[in-house]
């Protein structure tokens, strides 16, 4: 332990967007901060905080962290008054957020429990100007690759054109990144127009990063380093991951074994008892994340490859999606399939019976899949995924893509063939190998010395001087 409960060197808000892919990145990296002395106080919407359990996450390595929370204009939504349009959330969340988020630091410091730095998810840009507002330090949080920022930057800064046009056609070139066909682009990117409400958020996220004191990064640096020296000329750049809890790599933070906030209750027990029953490596784990939605034909696609591949498979499919699966799927596949509503992934993952995992290729997910060894297919959905699954496939090689059909579905034989092959097809041990690289790079990375140790230290050291 690094310091004891009652001293901390500075007080900072960590403020995640709203969903559980935000949000487990900078709760464990708010975990870093207390295990380094740190006190981090999570912010998190009204609405979702009257639905903890709790207002507090203990920890055995710091201070505990404090969840305190804004108003994003629809504080009763629990009780079904959804915001008409994502649009509407989003222009609620920036108006009534700055201003309650303006509120709360006002009441702390009247509390006597003044804040020092406000470190917020790229997908909040304006926490940035109440942050200026206070005087406080501002740290950009990235939850996503540095390729996949560095190519957002270039079309928000119009150095990329959109609709892709000319040789970007052909190829999609950032300086210290792999060529990426156009395919392999972020969705925004490639298909221009689509989702124009999350396409400002994303590009939102370089509108006023010129300003910010910090830029962290969810990644280690050998994962992505000539894209991170790149940034590191424009921005203080720090990479600071990947923020996976410590028992799955250095152990440093005593029971840090889960993110610790689930906005979805998972199976754990039934997860681990199915589990339990399994053989070594048999089981294929199927998650789509926190937002996918699948067609009903790609549902169908899914049910009958992971039914003919003869393997068991885990399946979270979240409540929300479950009308979509082919009827009778869950009874006909019951000793060989399980389908949860949501799952402890990082237990599935860890578990021995686990021997890959078909993942939408969210960003977390990747990270995860990379820090405890698993054999990715990667079935990419939209947004950044489709880019890190080209990362998994061709530059990190701890897995391979699924291929779509003409209707951008990827049919029973091609998921088939995709789990055979990094269970037990020719590029099998590559990617095995390839794996306990990168889980032992990851660990390094946030071990004592490692560069994202060191450079949460840097940021700790800093935040302490002020
Ligand atoms: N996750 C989980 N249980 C599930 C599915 C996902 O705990 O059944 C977690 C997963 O470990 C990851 C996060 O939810 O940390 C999803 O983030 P990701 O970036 O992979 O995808 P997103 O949900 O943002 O699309």
């Amino acid at each position: 332990m690094e310091v004891t409960k009652q001293a901390h060197k500075a007080h900072v808000l960590v403020f995640p967007f709203i969903g559980q892919g935000h949000v487990n990145p900078m709760l464990q990296f708010s975990k870093r901060l207390a295990f380094k002395g740190i006190k981090p106080t999570l912010i998190t919407a009204q609405y979702i905080f009257k639905s903890m359990q709790t207002t507090t996450i203990e920890t055995q390595f710091g201070p505990p962290i404090q969840i305190r929370s804004i108003s994003d204009g629809y504080d009763d939504d629990s009780g079904g008054s959804h915001p008409e349009s994502i649009a509407a959330y989003l222009d609620s969340l920036r108006v009534n957020g700055a201003k309650s988020l303006a509120q709360l630091i006002m009441r702390l410091n009247d509390e006597g429990d003044p804040v020092q730095a406000i470190i917020y998810d790229g997908f909040l840009p304006w926490a940035l100007d109440v942050a200026r507002q206070f005087g406080l330090v501002a740290g950009l949080f990235f939850t996503q690759s540095c390729t996949v920022n560095s190519i957002y930057y270039h079309v928000q800064r119009g150095l990329i054109q959109l609709p892709l046009t000319g040789p970007d056609l052909i190829k999609v070139s950032v300086p210290g990144a792999p060529e990426l066909h156009p395919f392999e682009a972020p969705s925004f990117v490639h298909t221009y127009g689509s989702y124009p409400f999350w396409f400002d958020v994303i590009l939102g996220q370089f509108s006023n990063i010129d300003q910010a004191d910090w830029v962290l990064c969810n990644i280690f640096y050998d994962m992505e380093k000539e894209v991170v020296d790149w940034m590191a000329k424009l921005w203080k750049v720090r990479t600071i991951g990947p923020t996976v809890p410590s028992y799955y790599l250095d152990k440093r933070l005593e029971d840090d074994t889960d993110y610790g906030l689930h906005l979805l209750k998972p199976d754990k027990t039934l997860c681990k008892n199915w589990l339990d029953s399994k053989p070594k490596d048999s089981v294929v784990y199927v998650s789509f994340g926190s937002a996918a939605e699948l067609s009903n034909e790609q549902f169908q696609e899914l049910a009958r490859g992971l039914k003919n591949s003869d393997l068991n498979f885990l399946w979270v499919v979240r409540e929300s999606e479950q009308a979509k699966l082919p009827k009778g799927i869950i009874e006909e596949n019951s000793k060989q399939g399980l389908v949860v509503g949501w799952a402890s992934q990082l237990e599935v993952l860890a578990h021995e019976a686990t021997g890959c995992f078909v993942t939408h290729c969210g960003f977390n997910s990747i990270l995860e899949a990379l820090s405890l060894g698993v054999p990715v297919v990667g079935v990419p959905q939209w947004t950044d995924q489709g880019t890190n699954a080209k990362f998994v496939e061709d530059i990190w090689g701890v897995g391979v893509r699924a291929r779509v059909d003409d209707k951008g579905i990827v049919q029973r034989k091609q998921l088939e063939e995709c789990i055979t092959e990094v269970m037990e097809g020719e590029k099998s041990e590559e990617i095995k190998k390839n794996l306990s690289k990168w889980k032992k790079l990851a660990k390094e990375a946030v071990d004592v010395g490692g560069s994202s140790d060191k450079n949460i230290d840097e940021f700790v050291a800093y935040l302490a001087a002020c």
